[in-house]
């Protein structure tokens, strides 16, 4: 059995008494590591560490940082095959998933160094002086201070220890403390200690990184509330992320949560395109339904079509799900879940089971055979859990009546990541009008295509308004990220000895700044 610690900085520590293991989804076993839980000292330790390391680590220059990241990205493809394995034996995922996030994972590191220093070239604001009465006014974004991330379990590498916030908020120039997700905890040890590796390495301070075990509500709400913490970077449950919102928000000095929740990302299917390729786009609805065991936040959970000529695209729906099969879910909490949500959908009065997928291969406990449910606009409107998230290979297929009960379907949306629209292209012009509404609705709109697949690059935004996530002004994916955990500050009369590198009148950075509104590289004169 091997004994694994919570990572403080630079030090490890195991002080805390309560225990637990590492978990196979699969085998339906422990795994051979033994996890101590956080104490509350431990909590304070890694919270002090981290704002002492602040003061020091948020003046590094960008090249700094971006070595920092670039070794962290290096150091995990370091772990080579130990990670691979312990993470499949961990989440059940296959090993080419696991390796692909891990490219993602590190990928997103060295995007995280380019978006740093990207960003100094752009962030600098300076207005000079139009006359002597004014001041000399130079604007620049800092970081907000230590930050606390918490990974989902669905993506064990991208959206965890090493993912998209930690990468974010280590560009910023603010330390990270990440609460493990309790269902994939040696892989957090392994990335946290090659982030470790990765700091020594590069002369970063003691206390620019840690990661604790031990539940969410405890461990996690301790850290929250910390005062030393001054943002929090959340993946995963509506019931997580709204949890550690209100503890935020509750403490004497609040703090931001940037929390990315569920989303069930509905689909509209027009008329015309139903028609025209119904047959395609029914099997590919069913493959992103299916796909990854359906354990993706951009899975899409609700299809509405058209009535009207719908029942040849509702027998086809029906056999290419049926064609689908299930999997391995990342563990007994998600698969429990996954079965309650289907089992109270299927309790809704209107709603049957229209199909089911290929459950031949079913293989025993936490094996999820996927669900298509289908329910007409009437049933739908008049039940609001069917709007909610089913995590897992489920979707409801709901018939509409009419264009304008499409658009009051979609009026009545929450918020969402993502909303998809398939039509021909006169009909794309004729339903701009539902178009108009969804963006209203969602971070991402996407038309003639499916939602999963989340490609990091600039363009990219991954969130949406509320429940979707706690903040529809940022993203978590794409180099927009970063803007979650910096603030602006203004300095007026600043004598140059005293201003920042990116500030002072000789641009010795040779960075792009804005310069009474003029974008420059050039010295100040
Ligand atoms: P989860 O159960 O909410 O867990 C996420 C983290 O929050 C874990 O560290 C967990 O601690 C902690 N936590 C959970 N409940 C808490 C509470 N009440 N108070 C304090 N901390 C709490 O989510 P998950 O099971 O990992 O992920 C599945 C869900 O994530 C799905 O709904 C999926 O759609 C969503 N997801 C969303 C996105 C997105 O970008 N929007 C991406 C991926 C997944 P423990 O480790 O102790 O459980």
């Amino acid at each position: 059995m091997k004994q694994e610690q919570q990572i403080i900085g630079f030090d490890i520590s195991g002080d805390g008494d309560e225990t637990f293991y590492s978990y196979n989804p699969i085998k339906q076993s422990n795994n051979e590591y033994q996890f101590h839980k956080a104490t509350l000292e431990e909590v304070n330790l890694a919270a002090e560490k981290a704002a002492q390391a602040f003061q020091h680590y948020y003046k590094k220059s960008g090249a700094e940082k971006a070595l920092f990241l670039e070794t962290i990205a290096e150091e995990i493809m370091n772990t080579g095959d130990e990670l691979v394995t312990i993470c499949c034996s961990e989440t059940g995922l296959p090993k080419s998933r696991i390796e692909g996030e891990r490219g993602r994972t590190v990928n997103v590191c060295c995007i995280g160094k380019r978006r740093f220093l990207g960003r100094c070239k752009d962030r600098n604001g300076y207005t000079r002086p139009s006359t002597r009465t004014k001041p000399d006014l130079r604007f620049m974004f800092i970081a907000l201070g230590p930050v606390v991330v918490f990974g989902a379990s669905n993506f064990p590498l991208a959206f965890s220890v090493a993912g998209g916030d930690t990468a974010s908020a280590l560009a910023a120039g603010c330390p990270v403390i990440v609460k493990a997700h309790s269902s994939h905890p040696a892989t957090s040890a392994m990335v946290g200690k090659a982030i470790q590796t990765a700091a020594r390495k590069t002369g970063m301070p003691d206390g620019v990184f840690s990661v604790l075990f031990g539940d969410g509500t405890k461990t996690g709400m301790q850290l929250v509330k910390h005062p030393q913490v001054k943002a929090v970077g959340f993946t995963g449950s509506y019931k997580g992320g709204k949890a550690l919102y209100d503890a935020a928000v509750s403490r004497p000095v609040p703090i931001p949560v940037y929390a990315e929740m569920g989303s069930s990302n509905p689909v509209f299917i027009l008329p015309q395109a139903m028609k025209e390729r119904g047959a395609a786009i029914a099997a590919a609805y069913s493959g992103s339904v299916t796909l990854g065991v359906g354990q993706f936040c951009t899975n899409p959970g609700i299809l509405f079509y058209p009535k009207n000529d719908g029942n040849d695209f509702r027998s086809t729906l029906k056999q290419e799900f049926e064609k689908t099969t299930g999997g391995v879910m990342l563990g007994p909490p998600i698969f429990n879940s996954y079965k309650q949500g289907v089992s109270e959908h299927l309790g809704i009065s209107g709603v049957e089971q229209l199909a089911a997928g290929n459950s031949t291969t079913n293989n025993g406990e936490n094996f999820a055979t996927p669900v298509l449910l289908s329910a007409n606009s009437e049933t739908f409107s008049k039940s609001p859990l069917l709007s909610e998230e089913i995590f897992g290979p489920a979707s409801i297929a709901v018939t509409t009546n009419s264009k304008n009960e499409m658009m009051d379907i979609a009026k009545n949306l929450s918020g969402h990541l993502t909303a998809t629209v398939h039509g021909t292209d006169a009909e794309l012009i004729e339903y701009k009008d539902l178009i108009d509404i969804l963006e209203q609705k969602v971070g991402r709109l996407v038309i003639n295509g499916f939602p999963t697949g989340v490609e990091v690059c600039s363009a990219m935004v991954h969130g949406g308004p509320f429940p979707s996530t706690s903040d529809s002004k940022t993203t978590s994916v794409g180099t927009a990220a970063i803007y979650r955990f910096i603030r602006p500050v203004c300095y007026q009369n600043m004598p140059q000895s005293l201003l920042p590198p990116e500030l002072k009148d000789k641009n010795t950075l040779s960075i792009y700044r804005l310069i009474n509104g003029e974008r420059s590289n050039k010295d100040i004169i």
